[in-house]
């Protein structure tokens, strides 16, 4: 198990500082010590290939730390270990001095073990899927799939094999993440373009954790990220996983990130045999919601809940059933395309289009029920002007050939569904739905 450990080389001239993290690291990690600048160049020369991450003291007599950070752009065997700079106080001209020479992250001396540990996590994990991907792939040139400053998928890479994974998973449910900093241009402003780089940095580490190691994830170029949540279990999970990424950049617990930093999210979900353009442009949209909304907050194309007053925000559907089973089917369906009412009788419905004439899109009337036949619905539909006007879909109990010929005899019925629903195949329908209706918009 030993020699499977990482190494952590840690660079101080103070023997008493060594001792204290060798104390805390040993545990985890194989540890090597060096007390001056010459001497960690020297044992990263000699076995450079071996260290995983140097902790490393700004103030030495000799050759300093920031000595050793200059050094270091100019040595291959030392380019590609992260270094953590050690200091005393809060400078925060020297952090900044360090971040500009290349450190990836600092930590405050003595050193809370708790804190040391989880901010060496943080850079040994870039650093661990830096080495997965390009092992994963060490016969490509990973220079031009990589993004350099962050070791994910560079945007063509990410695209490409998103696009891969829609071809030959047709039928598989995807959903995509466009994730974007909010007020970057501010932190840029404020703290300065390299720790703007550095933010960028964390917050790839922080997307690469929250999400499975299989699915996608890349930097499509400044603050904007994206992610492929491949054969997702349901959109529960996938709000559940907004919410947590949302959480994480706020706490932010153990990283260094300007204060108040937060990030939005848009979400698109495939259809089968979606076209990667069409899932990026609708992930693309739900986020300039986001943006509208306020930002720190995630929306979902087609989302009937934002309040932002855009076409699809502001639908409104009604339902006539008294099929427990076909309500809650639609409820869960349609509450990322519309806000749903259910009545139980044609005047109820009257009554709620005559209050909100102009916001009603569509009317589900449902006669699948087992008690009655459903056939006095459609008479009472029949010849009302309303009907004429709203798209209405008709949902029949499968086999029932009265009720199918009745409703079709009205010549009202824009679309039909057999009962039992199921969530899949409303949701499907109901894409159709706005995609002919973005479609009308933009003619
Ligand atoms: P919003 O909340 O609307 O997203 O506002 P924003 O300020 O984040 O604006 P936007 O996302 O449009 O701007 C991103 C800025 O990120 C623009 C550019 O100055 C900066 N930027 C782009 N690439 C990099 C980079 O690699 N490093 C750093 N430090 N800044 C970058
Ligand atoms: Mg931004």
């Amino acid at each position: 198990m030993n020699t499977e450990r990482e190494t952590i080389l840690i660079v101080d001239d103070s023997r008493l500082q060594r001792s204290v993290f060798r104390k805390m690291l040993q545990p985890r990690f194989r540890v090597l010590e060096a007390e001056s600048g010459e001497e960690c160049i020297q044992i990263l020369r000699e076995r450079g290939n071996q260290v995983h991450a140097v902790l490393l003291d700004l103030v030495m007599p000799g050759m300093d730390g920031f000595q050793v950070l200059e050094q270091r752009r100019e040595l291959d065997f030392f380019m590609n270990i992260p270094v953590i700079i050690l200091t005393s106080g809060n400078s925060k001209a020297m952090q900044i001095r360090a971040f500009e020479l290349g450190a990836n992250d600092f930590l405050n001396k003595p050193g809370e073990e708790a804190i040391v540990l989880s901010r060496l996590q943080n850079v040994l994990e870039s650093g661990r899927r830096f080495r997965a991907l390009v092992e994963q792939r060490n016969q490509m040139r990973y220079r031009a799939e990589l993004d350099e400053m962050t070791g994910l998928l560079n945007k063509m890479t990410a695209r490409q094999l998103i696009q891969k994974h829609l071809e030959s998973m047709p039928e598989e449910s995807v959903a995509l993440f466009i994730v974007d900093i909010d007020n970057f241009k501010a932190i840029n402003d404020i703290h300065g373009h390299e720790m703007g780089d550095h933010t960028i940095r964390i917050m790839a580490n922080i997307l690469s954790s929250c999400f499975r190691k299989s699915d996608i994830v890349g930097r499509l170029g400044g603050d904007e990220f994206c992610v492929l949540m491949k054969n997702i279990p349901s959109r529960q999970e996938v709000r559940r996983r907004a919410e947590k990424l949302l959480q994480m950049i706020r706490k932010h617990e153990n990283q260094t990130l300007p204060e108040n930093i937060t990030i939005s999210i848009g979400i698109s979900y495939s259809s089968p045999e979606c076209r990667l353009e069409e899932l990026l442009s609708e992930a693309d949209q739900a986020l300039y919601l986001s943006k509208k909304a306020g930002k720190d907050c995630y929306t979902e194309y087609g989302c009937g809940c934002c309040q932002d007053g855009s076409i699809q925000c502001r639908s409104r559907a009604l339902l006539l059933s008294r099929t427990r089973s076909v309500i809650s089917t639609l409820h869960y369906s349609c509450s990322s395309y519309y806000k749903l009412s259910v009545v139980e009788t044609v005047a109820e419905l009257e009554t709620q289009l005559r209050e909100d004439p102009e916001g009603v899109s569509r009317i589900f009337l449902d006669v699948s029920a087992e008690e009655g036949d459903g056939l006095q619905v459609w008479s009472a539909v029949t010849g009302k002007e309303w009907a004429k006007r709203q798209p209405l879909v008709a949902i029949c109990r499968e086999g029932d050939i009265p009720q199918l010929r009745t409703a079709l005899d009205t010549g009202l019925i824009a679309d039909l569904y057999f009962a039992p629903v199921n969530d899949q195949f409303v949701d499907r329908r109901l894409r159709g739905y706005m995609k002919e209706k973005a479609q009308q918009v933009m003619l």
